[in-house]
């Protein structure tokens, strides 16, 4: 049995914005991605990483050059348009003996070891497994024109994090009973929840925040600095 992290690193950060992908800008001098797998190398059980790189990105390749990982660093595979086909492409790219696979974003580059335990064991347990945390604002459903339609009990609510960690023919058998409807799914989670998986919610946290916008890296500037 084998672990593998899909790691998405083909977005365009367009909320982002700036000249550099989000997942390259340095903070605490170095790049967010390379913070992100370092990070990664915290989880023992984790064999490979596979990158799903922009086409034309020539960043990565520069940026892991001559450096050492726990985990093995595969060949980075070319994502596309939409986060489901970077996906799909790099599902079809993992070697042969990984059966669990945690899809997680490059730009979220503060996954913890307990947060990383924790998601793992569950997936192990049950077959999929998210980190979630609980919501502090009360949350609305809403039409079109902003006309509220519900208010869910905030108690059973989770914002959910990355890495997502399913069983291999899961991800696999899911993406193929979506095919049609891969563009509604805002995560990978919820691709196997439509296809009538069960996905548990393990303990998230707070600072596995991911860097979409200039505050969030002003964010995560504070919390290098206060650590070193
Ligand atoms: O855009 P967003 O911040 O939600 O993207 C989350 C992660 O998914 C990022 O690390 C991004 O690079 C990746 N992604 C991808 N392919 C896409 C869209 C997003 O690999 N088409």
């Amino acid at each position: 049995m084998s672990i593998a992290v899909l790691l998405l690193a083909a977005g365009s950060g367009s909320r982002f914005g700036g000249e550099i992908p989000k997942q390259y800008v340095e903070v605490a001098g170095e790049a967010i991605l390379l913070h992100t797998l370092r990070m990664l190398e915290q989880e023992p059980r984790l064999a490979y990483v596979q990158p799903v790189i922009a086409s034309g990105d020539r960043r990565f390749a520069s940026l892991v050059a001559q450096k050492h990982f726990s985990f093995a660093l595969l060949p980075p595979v070319i994502g596309g348009e939409e986060r489901s086909i970077s996906m799909l492409r790099g599902l079809a790219a993992l070697p042969a003996d990984v059966d669990m696979v945690a899809v997680h974003d490059a730009a979220r580059p503060n996954p913890s070891a307990r947060l990383l335990k924790d998601v793992l064991d569950q997936a192990l347990l049950h077959g999929a497994a998210i980190p979630g945390i609980a919501v502090h604002d009360t949350m609305k459903r809403v039409d079109a024109d902003g006309k509220v339609l519900e208010t869910p009990l905030r108690a059973s609510l989770r914002a959910v994090q990355t890495p997502q960690v399913a069983r291999r023919a899961w991800f696999e058998q899911a993406m193929q009973r979506e095919e049609k409807r891969l563009h509604l799914h805002t995560d990978d989670a919820s691709v196997l929840e439509a296809a009538g998986f069960p996905v548990y919610v393990s303990l998230g946290d707070v600072n596995n925040r991911k860097i979409t916008t200039q505050d969030d890296l002003l964010w995560l500037q504070g919390l290098l600095e206060e650590r070193t």
